[in-house]
């Protein structure tokens, strides 16, 4: 479905990534994981043109995508969920998802199945989408990114900031989602959270990739030498 090849990514002079090889077939629903500061989030930006990069170090269905605007990258089938929600302050859950919905793709997804997915939504669907709980935020967020019909979903972060009983019942929606044929990237700090809901994983350390794997089968060391570089 997307593979990079060698990806380097920049701001200014300052390299952030070093030649980044990845890849996630159709279906899949892949992590990253990664300290601080190790290139998760620029990876994501670089996969949906928010990041510069060359255009044949980024393939997306077959076609080379590397440096597309985001918009022609959204048409292509790729959604953000970015990291910290980002949700129009201004705006009800209900418009917030419908903002979603402006470079919609045919597809599964509408508010009636987000409202399914996350029904506590459907509840608040009238009130300010900022004056929900962090949770209730991620899942607007996550609601609004479905409602263009990708087909790769790109999380960044979706723990950040969440009690762990909020963490587990958004990672819960998860596999429903990819049960339904969608393919997903998720980006996150929670490496027992990462490796129980994905197939495979990478992880990140200073701009590079120092582990793959099936999520199964790396072990606990594995992962400890290839964050930390310990
Ligand atoms: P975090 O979990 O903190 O978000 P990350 O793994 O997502 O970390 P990035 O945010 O991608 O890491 O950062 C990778 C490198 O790029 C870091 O050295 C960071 O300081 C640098 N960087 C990130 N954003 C910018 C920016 N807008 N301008 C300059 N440098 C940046």
């Amino acid at each position: 479905m997307l593979s990079t090849h060698g990806l380097q990514a920049f701001y200014g002079d300052a390299q952030a990534l070093f030649g980044i090889d990845f890849e996630v077939e159709a279906g899949e629903l892949v992590a990253i994981i990664g300290a601080n500061g190790a290139g998760k989030s620029t990876f994501l930006k670089a996969l949906c043109g928010l990041v510069k990069a060359p255009r044949d170090a980024i393939r997306f269905k077959g076609e080379p995508v590397g440096g597309l605007a985001p918009g022609e990258i959204v048409r292509r089938g790729l959604a953000l969920v970015p990291e910290g929600r980002r949700l129009f302050p201004s705006l009800s859950v209900e418009e917030n998802l419908l903002m979603g919905a402006n470079s919609r793709r045919a597809g599964p997804w509408n508010l009636r199945r987000v409202y399914e997915l996350f029904p506590v939504l459907l509840e608040k669907r009238r009130q300010p989408g900022t004056s929900l709980s962090g949770g209730q935020q991620q899942m607007v967020a996550i609601g609004r990114a479905l409602m263009s019909n990708p087909e790769l979903l790109l999380c960044d972060e979706l723990s950040l900031g969440l009690a762990p009983i909020v963490i587990r019942e958004i990672y819960a929606a998860l596999p429903k989602i990819t049960q339904e044929g969608m393919t997903a990237v998720v980006v996150e700090q929670d490496v027992q959270m990462a490796q129980q809901v994905s197939q495979r994983l990478y992880c990140f350390q200073e701009g590079k990739v120092s582990l793959s794997g099936a999520s199964s089968s790396v072990t606990r060391e594995q992962v400890a030498r290839a964050y930390f570089g310990v």
